[in-house]
C-alpha cells in the first residue's frame, strides 16, 4: 500500500474529533440541532487549523441520510462520498486556482438546478480571499437570494481580504491557532498508533515549529519519517528542522549573564561550525527571552511555556538573575537583529555583535533612575559590577537591579523612582485652581474668535482656488494668513520671497480685494510681508543635562522639544 500522508489519514471525521476548535464545532452542532442553519458560512483562521476539515464535516452533517444531524453517521453513501471528496452534491472549489468570474458563473448556474441526490447542494470555497472582484460580485448575487437547497461554506486564511458585502451575508466562525499541548497530545497518539518511535523532546520540537497549525506539525513529522523511517533519532529532528539545541541557548545566555565575552565568542564560533542558521538561532533566543520573562512573572507554568521539564532548573535560575527591564531591552535588541539578519551579508558577525551589546546592556542604569538622578542634580554614573565599586556621588541604592552581580536573587527587580512630591498647602492649591479657571475662560473666547477667523480664511482660499490657481498656490506657501481689525496680513518665510512677490502683483491684489469684499463685506487693507530671519537659538545639545543623558545612553537626539516650564 502506498504511503498516505498523516494529515490525510488522521483527518478528523466528526465534530468531536476536531482539535482545539470547540467553540466553532459546538456552535455548528447547536445550530443543526435547533434547525437554524445559515445558508452561508465563513470560516477564517491561519493555515492548518481545521477549516476545510470542519467544512466537510458540516457538509456531512447536512447531507447525511440520517440528517441533518450534529453527528453524521460516516457510513451512508453521502457521508462516504464527502469523506472521499467525490460527492456529486458537495463541490469543493479551490479559489487559489479558480479565481475567475467564469468559475463563479458556472457555480451559479449549477446552484440554480436542484440537487442530484442529497438534501443540499453545498459549495465549499477554499482560500476564498483569492477570488477576483468580478467573481466576488457574481457570488454576491447568489448569496443575496440563495435557492433554499444551496449552502455555501467559504474558508479563508486572510479574512481582511474578503469584501464586507460578502462577510455580512455569511455566518462567521473564527478558527484559533491550536494550543501547543493539544497538538502535542494528538501527535503522541498518532505516533503510538502508527508505531513511530520518537522522543518527547523531538515531538515538542516539531510542535513548536508548527506554531499552532496541526497540518504543519503533521507534515513535519511526515518529512522526518521520509528521512529516517519510523525510528526517529533526536539528531534527525535537529538536522531537519534546524532545531537549535536548548543547551546552546542556555550557555550563551549564561555567558551574557556572567559578562564573559570570551566564552560568548567561542560559543558563537561553535554554532557557526555546526551550520546553524543565524536567523533561526536569533528567533530561538527571542523565544528564550520571552520564556525567561514568563518565568519571572508567573513562575514555571507549563501551559504558558511550552517547554520540556528538562531545562526547568536552568531556565528558572536564569530568570531570577535578569530584571524585567533587562529582558525587555534584550527583546528589543534581538527583535531588531532578527529583522536585520535578513539583509545583512555577515549575519553571524551581526548576531555576535548583538550578543556583545546584550552584555553592555546589563551594565546600563534604567531610564527612571537617570531621570530621578537628574532631578536631584546628581552626577550619572554607570554600573561596574565586576569590581563592585559604587559610582561617585551616587548611593548604592540607585541602581538596584541593574547592578546585581551574577547569582544574586533579586526577585522583583524594581527600580527606585524620583523623590516624593513635596506636599502642597491647601491655600496654594486653591490659588492654583482659580488661576487655571481664568486661563481656561480666556482660552475659550480666544478659540471662538480663531475658529471664525480661520473659517473666513479657508473660505477665502477656496474662492481664490476657483478663480486663480496661480495665486492659490502662492498663498499656500504663506506661513501665516490672518484677518484682524480690517487688515489681511499674509506672511511668508524668507525662503518663499518669490511667492510674496506673486501675491503683491496688482492683478492678484485686486482679486484678493474683490473676494474679501464678497466674503467679509468690506475691502480690507492687505499687507504682504516677509518674516524676520529667526534668531539664533541655543543648541539644546549644549544643555549639560542633555549632554550627560547622551553620554549615559549612547544614542542621538531625534526630536527636540521645548520644555513647558
Ligand atoms: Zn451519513
Amino acid at each position: 500500500m502506498s504511503y498516505q500522508v498523516l494529515a490525510r489519514k488522521w483527518r478528523p471525521q466528526t465534530f468531536e474529533e476536531v482539535v482545539g476548535q470547540e467553540t466553532v464545532t459546538k456552535t455548528l452542532q447547536n445550530a443543526i440541532k435547533s434547525e437554524r442553519i445559515a445558508h452561508a458560512f465563513l470560516f477564517a483562521g491561519i493555515r492548518g487549523v481545521g477549516k476545510t476539515t470542519t467544512a466537510r464535516i458540516l457538509a456531512k452533517a447536512l447531507n447525511c441520510q440520517e440528517g441533518p444531524t450534529p453527528s453524521p453517521c460516516g457510513e451512508c453513501v453521502s457521508c462516504r462520498e464527502i469523506t472521499e471528496v467525490n460527492s456529486i452534491d458537495v463541490l469543493e472549489i479551490d479559489a487559489a486556482s479558480n479565481t475567475g468570474v467564469e468559475n463563479i458563473r458556472e457555480l451559479r448556474e449549477s446552484a440554480r438546478y436542484g440537487t442530484a441526490r442529497d438534501r443540499f447542494k453545498i459549495f465549499i470555497i477554499d482560500e476564498a480571499h483569492m477570488l477576483s472582484n468580478a467573481a466576488f460580485n457574481a457570488l454576491l448575487k447568489t448569496l443575496e437570494e440563495p435557492p433554499p437547497h444551496v449552502k455555501f461554506i467559504l474558508a479563508t486564511t486572510e479574512y481582511a481580504k474578503i469584501p464586507v458585502t460578502i462577510v455580512s451575508r455569511c455566518q462567521q466562525y473564527d478558527f484559533k491557532p491550536i494550543p501547543f499541548l493539544l497538538i502535542l497530545e494528538r501527535l503522541k497518539l498518532l505516533s503510538q498508533e502508527e508505531g513511530i518511535k520518537i522522543s518527547e523532546y523531538s515531538l515538542r520540537a516539531l510542535v513548536s515549529v508548527a506554531e499552532g497549525s496541526m497540518r504543519d506539525a503533521q507534515s513535519a513529522l511526515d518529512q522526518i519519517i521520509a528521512f529516517s523511517g519510523k525510528q526517529i533519532p533526536d539528531e534527525a529532528v535537529r538536522i531537519l528542522l534546524g532545531v537549535v539545541d536548548e543547551k546552546a541557548i542556555l550557555s550563551l545566555v549564561d555567558a551574557v549573564l556572567e559578562r564573559d565575552a570570551r566564552t560568548l565568542v567561542e560559543q558563537v564560533q561553535e554554532l557557526v561550525n555546526s551550520g546553524v542558521d543565524p536567523r533561526n538561532f536569533c528567533r530561538k533566543l527571542i523565544h528564550h527571552v520571552r520564556n525567561l520573562m514568563v518565568c519571572r512573572v508567573t513562575g514555571w507554568d507549563e501551559r504558558l511555556l511550552n517547554l520540556p521539564d528538562t531545562a526547568k532548573k536552568e531556565i528558572l535560575k536564569q530568570s531570577e538573575q535578569f530584571s524585567e527591564l533587562d529582558l525587555i531591552r534584550f527583546y528589543d535588541l534581538l527583535n531588531r537583529a532578527e529583522n536585520d539578519l535578513r539583509w545583512n551579508s555577515h549575519p553571524w558577525v551581526h548576531l555576535e555583535m548583538t550578543l556583545m551589546k546584550l552584555i553592555e546592556l546589563t551594565r546600563l542604569p534604567s531610564l527612571e533612575d537617570v531621570i530621578a538622578q537628574l532631578e536631584r542634580g546628581e552626577k550619572i554614573g554607570k554600573s561596574s559590577p565586576k569590581d563592585g565599586s559604587v559610582p561617585s556621588g551616587a548611593t548604592g541604592t540607585l541602581f538596584p537591579a541593574a547592578h546585581k552581580s551574577p547569582g544574586s536573587k533579586d526577585k522583583k527587580g524594581s527600580r527606585s523612582v524620583g523623590p516624593p512630591e513635596a506636599e502642597k498647602t491647601k491655600e496654594e492649591e486653591t490659588k492654583e485652581e482659580e488661576t487655571k479657571e481664568e486661563e481656561t475662560k480666556e482660552e475659550e473666547t480666544k478659540e471662538e474668535e480663531t475658529v471664525s477667523e480661520s473659517q473666513v480664511i479657508s473660505q477665502l482660499l477656496s474662492a481664490v482656488q476657483t478663480e486663480s490657481i496661480r495665486l492659490y498656490s502662492s498663498l499656500q506657501a504663506a506661513s501665516r494668513t490672518t484677518l484682524e481689525g480690517g487688515k489681511l496680513l499674509i506672511s511668508f518665510p524668507q525662503s518663499e520671497a518669490f511667492h510674496q512677490e506673486e501675491v503683491l502683483r496688482p492683478d492678484h491684489q485686486a482679486l484678493l480685494s474683490r473676494l474679501c469684499a464678497k466674503i467679509v463685506g468690506s475691502v480690507p487693507e492687505i499687507e504682504v510681508q516677509l518674516e524676520e530671519p529667526p534668531k539664533e537659538q541655543p543648541d539644546p545639545k549644549d544643555d549639560p543635562r542633555v549632554k550627560t543623558f547622551i553620554e549615559t545612553f549612547p544614542g542621538k537626539v531625534i526630536v527636540e522639544k521645548e520644555n513647558a516650564d
